[in-house]
C-alpha cells in the first residue's frame, strides 16, 4: 500500500530538489563561464590597448622634443651634433628609446641612431616603418583614433599648424617594437621656408621581455610575455597587431578568470548554503511522507473499523455483504457451493438481564471464538448485529452443511466458563441455505437462510434447519394471510368468543376469557394460534387487542358478577399505551375495573423488564387485575415471576393433562399450586377436560378451572345462555 503512494510524493519532490540544485549550479557555472569569456575578451582588448597606451605615453613625452624651435631648426639644418646629443643621446639615455630616426620633409633619411650609439647621417628606415611614414603624411591619416595624437600649435606669425604623432607596433629586425612617428614643428618661430612638409622623428622602443613585463605590471597582467604558441596551459593570450592588421606576435599572461574564481570562492559557501536547504527539503520530505503514511494508516484503520464489529472483531454487516458478493462470485465461477449459515442465540436478552451486559458481551466473544474454529478455509464469520452470527462456508454442500451446523450447535451448547467465574449455558437456533441450490443472489440466499432460521426458532427442537422450498410457500401464505387479516380488522370481522372460568367445583361461573376469532370468507376459520402471532409480528395486534378489549368490557355488562379476562400481547405492553387504552375502554363501558382481568405471558418481561413493570403497575392502579398466562411454558421460575406482583396464575394446559395421573406431572403441578398459594395468588388451571382432572385440581387447592369440561369458547349469546343455565342449576341445587 505504502510504496506507490510514497514514491508518488517522494519522487517529484526529490526530483524538484535535485533539479533546483542542478539548475542553480549549472546557471552559476554557465554564468561564470560567460563572465570569464567576457573577461577574456576584455583582457585581450586591454592588452592591445596597453601596448598602444605605452606608445601614446611615449608620444606625449616626445611632443616636448618635437614641438620645439631648437629641434625644428637643428633637424632642418641636419645638425648631426645636435641630433646626437638630444635625439640619439638624451632620448636613449633618459627616456629609454632604442632607435631614433629623422626623416626630411620630402622623406629622405637624415639621421639614425641605434641603442644610443653615435648617430649616422642618412641611415635608412627599417622597411616596416615606411607605411607609418605614409600614414602620417596623408592629409587625413587612415589610422584608428587611439593611434594618433593631433594637436594644434600656434606660431608667432599667427599661423596654426597641426602636430601629429602616430603610434604603432611593428616588427623591427623581426622583433616587436613600439614605434612613434612624430612631426617636428617649431613652438614659436616659423616653419622653415621651402619645406611644405615637416621633418619626422621616428622613435622606437623595443618591446622586449622586460618592457613587456613592465606594461603587464602597469595594467595588472601577471607574467606577461611573448609566445610563439598561444596554447600554454594556465595562460591566456592575445594577438598584437599593427594598424594594418598584420600580426606582430602573441602576448600571453597568467589566466585571470573572475567567474571561475568567483565559483571556487563561492562554492564552499554555496554548498554550505545548499546543504541546510537540502537538509530542510529532506526533513520536509520525511515529514510529508510520515504524514501521508499516517493518513493512509488512519484511513485504512477507519476503513477496517467501519467493517469490523468492535466487540468480537469479526466482520460486521458491511463486511459481510462485501465478502458475500465475493465468495458467491467465486463459487459461481468455480462451479462450487457456498453455505450461508445464520446463527442466533435464543433469548439472549435474558442472559443480559440475568448476568449483566459484561457477561453477555463475554458470551458473544466466546461464541465468536468457538464458531471461528469451525469455519472452513476461506470462509467468513461475521456478526451482522446483536446476538446473531452469519458464516459463509465455501465448498460446503448439503451433507457437509448439516454436519457443520450440528457441530456448531454442539459446540455452543457446551457451557461457557467466563473469566468472571460465571458459568453460562446458551441455546442457539441455526438456519442455513446453500448456493446455488437455494439461491444465486446474496439477497435470495440471505432471506432463505433467515427463513430457515425462523423455522428453527419456531420449532425449538435444537436442530439446525436447512432451507426447503415449502418455507417460501409458507412465506407466501403468511403474506396472503396478513392481507386478509388487515381487511378483517378494517371491516370489523374479527369476533370475540368467551370461555367460562368456573370455581373449583365446576358449578359456578366466576368469569369468562375473551378469545379472538376470525373466519375468512375464503380460508374459513383461522386459529388465533396462527393469526395472533402474525398480528404480533405485523403490529396489527394493537388493533385486534383494542377491538377484543372494547367488545369484552361491553359484552360483560350483560353478565353481572362475572369477571372478564382479556389477553394482552407483549407488543401491546411495549409499543402501545396499554394503560390508556384500558382506562378509556373502562370509562366508555362504565364497567367497574375490578371486573376486568388482563392476561399476559412471561414473554412480556423478556423484552424490557422495567417498562413491563411500569405498565403492570399502571394497569393495577386502575383497579384491574393481572394474570400470568400459560405459566410453565416459559423458562422463568415462579420466584422470579412473583416479583412482578401478578394477581393470578394460570397454569398452562400442558401441565393439566397429567393432573391426577400418579405417573404424570402431578407432583410438579402440586408443588406449583402450593407455591402459588404461598405467594397469595389465585390459581387457575386451564384446559381441564375430564372430571378426574377437575377433582384432583380441586383437592390440590386450585381456585379456578377452565376447559372443555365446562365449555368451549361460546358466542356472547351462547355465553349468556350458559351463565343463565348455570345459575338456574345452582338455584335448583340450593332450593
Ligand atoms: P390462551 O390465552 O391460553 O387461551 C386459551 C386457549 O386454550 C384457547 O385457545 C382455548 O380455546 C383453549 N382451550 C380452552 N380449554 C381447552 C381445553 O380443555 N382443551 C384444549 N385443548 N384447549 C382449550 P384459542 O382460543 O385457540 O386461543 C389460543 C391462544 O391465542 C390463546 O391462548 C391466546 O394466547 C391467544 N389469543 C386468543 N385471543 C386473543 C386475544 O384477543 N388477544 C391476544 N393477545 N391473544 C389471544
Ligand atoms: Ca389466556
Ligand atoms: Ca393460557
Amino acid at each position: 500500500m505504502g510504496q506507490p503512494t510514497k514514491s508518488f510524493l517522494t519522487l517529484p519532490i526529490a526530483a524538484l530538489c535535485v533539479a533546483t540544485i542542478v539548475v542553480v549550479l549549472a546557471s552559476l557555472y554557465v554564468g561564470a563561464r560567460e563572465v570569464d569569456r567576457v573577461a577574456l575578451a576584455g583582457q585581450q582588448t586591454t592588452i592591445a590597448q596597453a601596448v598602444n597606451q605605452h606608445g601614446l605615453a611615449h608620444a606625449r613625452e616626445l611632443r616636448l622634443m618635437t614641438v620645439w624651435d631648437e629641434a625644428h631648426d637643428n633637424v632642418s639644418a641636419v645638425n648631426l651634433d645636435w641630433m646626437d646629443k638630444y635625439l640619439g643621446g638624451y632620448l636613449n639615455e633618459v627616456l629609454g628609446y632604442d632607435r631614433l630616426y629623422v626623416i626630411s620633409g620630402d622623406d629622405k633619411p637624415l639621421y639614425g641612431s641605434i641603442g644610443g650609439a653615435k648617430g649616422t647621417l642618412g641611415m635608412p628606415l627599417p622597411p616596416s616603418v615606411e607605411k607609418l611614414v605614409r600614414a602620417i603624411r596623408a592629409s587625413k591619416p587612415q589610422v584608428p583614433a587611439d593611434h594618433i595624437q593631433a594637436t594644434q600649435v600656434s606660431l608667432d606669425n599667427g599661423k596654426t599648424v597641426e602636430h601629429r604623432s602616430i603610434v604603432d607596433v611593428l616588427p623591427i629586425d623581426g622583433k616587436p617594437a613600439s614605434v612613434i612617428a612624430s612631426t617636428v614643428l617649431p613652438d614659436h618661430g616659423s616653419l622653415r621656408e621651402g619645406s611644405e612638409k615637416p621633418s619626422l622623428i621616428i622613435a622606437m622602443t623595443n618591446l622586449d621581455e622586460s618592457e613587456i613585463e613592465r606594461i603587464g605590471n602597469d595594467f595588472g597582467f601577471r607574467g606577461l610575455h611573448w609566445v610563439q604558441d598561444s596554447t600554454r596551459p594556465g595562460y591566456d593570450s592575445a594577438d598584437i597587431r599593427s594598424i594594418d592588421g598584420a600580426s606582430v606576435g602573441s602576448l600571453a599572461w597568467q589566466e585571470h578568470r573572475p567567474g571561475r574564481e568567483f565559483l571556487s570562492r563561492a562554492a564552499p559557501g554555496l554548498m554550505l548554503a545548499l546543504l541546510p536547504i537540502a537538509a530542510i527539503a529532506y526533513l520536509l520530505l520525511a515529514w510529508g511522507n510520515r504524514q501521508v503514511k499516517q493518513l493512509m494508516e488512519s484511513e485504512a484503520h477507519a476503513k477496517r473499523a467501519a467493517r469490523t464489529d468492535s466487540l468480537t472483531e469479526l466482520p460486521n454487516l458491511v463486511a459481510l455483504r462485501e465478502n458475500f458478493e465475493r465468495l458467491l462470485d467465486e463459487a459461481k465461477r468455480g462451479g462450487s457451493t457456498l453455505a450461508v449459515v445464520s446463527i442466533d442465540i435464543d433469548r439472549f436478552k435474558s442472559i443480559n438481564d440475568a448476568f449483566g451486559h459484561a457477561v453477555g458481551d463475554a458470551v458473544l466473544k466466546a461464541c465468536a471464538v468457538r464458531l471461528k474454529k469451525m469455519m472452513p478455509e476461506n470462509g467468513c464469520l461475521s456478526r451482522p448485529d446483536g446476538d446473531s452470527f452469519v458464516m459463509l462456508a465455501p465448498a460446503v454442500d448439503a451433507p457437509a452443511a448439516a454436519e457443520l451446523t450440528s457441530d456448531m450447535i454442539a459446540a455452543l451448547s457446551e457451557p461457557f466458563d467466563l473469566d468472571s467465574g460465571t458459568r453460562v449455558f446458551i441455546a442457539v437456533s441455526i438456519g442455513y441455505a446453500l448456493a446455488p441450490l437455494d439461491g444465486v443472489t446474496v439477497g435470495e440466499l440471505t432471506r432463505r437462510a433467515e427463513l430457515a432460521l425462523r423455522k428453527a426458532k419456531a420449532d425449538a427442537e435444537g436442530e439446525a434447519v436447512g432451507f426447503t422450498r415449502d418455507m417460501d410457500a409458507e412465506v407466501t401464505f403468511r403474506l396472503m394471510l396478513e392481507t386478509a387479516l388487515r381487511a378483517a380488522i378494517a371491516d370489523g370481522s374479527i369476533d370475540v368468543m368467551y370461555q367460562p372460568v368456573m370455581d373449583a367445583s365446576g358449578q359456578r361461573v366466576l368469569g369468562v376469557e375473551a378469545l379472538a376469532r376470525w373466519t375468512d370468507s375464503d380460508l374459513g376459520p383461522i386459529s388465533p394460534v396462527v393469526f395472533i402471532p402474525l398480528a404480533e409480528e405485523t403490529g396489527l395486534i394493537q388493533h385486534i387487542g383494542e377491538l377484543v378489549l372494547r367488545r369484552a368490557v361491553e359484552d360483560c355488562k350483560a353478565w353481572p358478577g362475572v369477571l372478564v379476562a382479556v389477553n394482552v400481547s407483549a407488543s401491546q405492553i411495549h409499543h402501545g399505551d396499554i394503560v390508556e387504552v384500558v382506562r378509556e375502554a373502562l370509562e366508555d363501558s362504565q364497567l367497574p375495573p375490578e371486573r376486568l382481568e388482563i392476561e399476559i405471558t412471561e414473554s412480556v418481561l423478556l423484552a424490557d423488564e422495567k417498562r413491563a413493570n411500569e405498565q403492570m403497575r399502571g394497569l393495577q392502579s386502575l383497579g384491574v387485575r393481572i394474570a400470568l398466562d400459560d405459566f410453565g411454558t416459559g423458562y422463568s421460575s415462579l420466584q422470579y415471576l412473583s416479583r412482578f406482583g401478578f394477581d393470578k396464575l394460570k397454569i398452562d394446559r400442558s401441565f393439566i393433562d397429567g393432573a391426577g395421573d400418579p405417573a404424570g406431572s402431578s407432583v410438579v403441578l402440586a408443588s406449583i399450586i402450593r407455591l402459588g398459594q404461598d405467594l397469595k395468588m389465585t390459581i387457575t388451571a386451564e384446559g381441564v377436560e375430564t372430571e378426574a382432572q377437575r377433582r384432583w385440581l380441586q383437592t390440590s387447592g386450585c381456585n379456578e378451572l377452565q376447559g372443555y369440561l365446562f365449555s368451549r369458547p361460546l358466542t356472547r349469546a351462547d355465553m349468556s345462555a350458559f351463565i343463565a343455565s348455570r345459575r338456574a342449576e345452582a338455584k335448583a341445587v340450593a332450593s
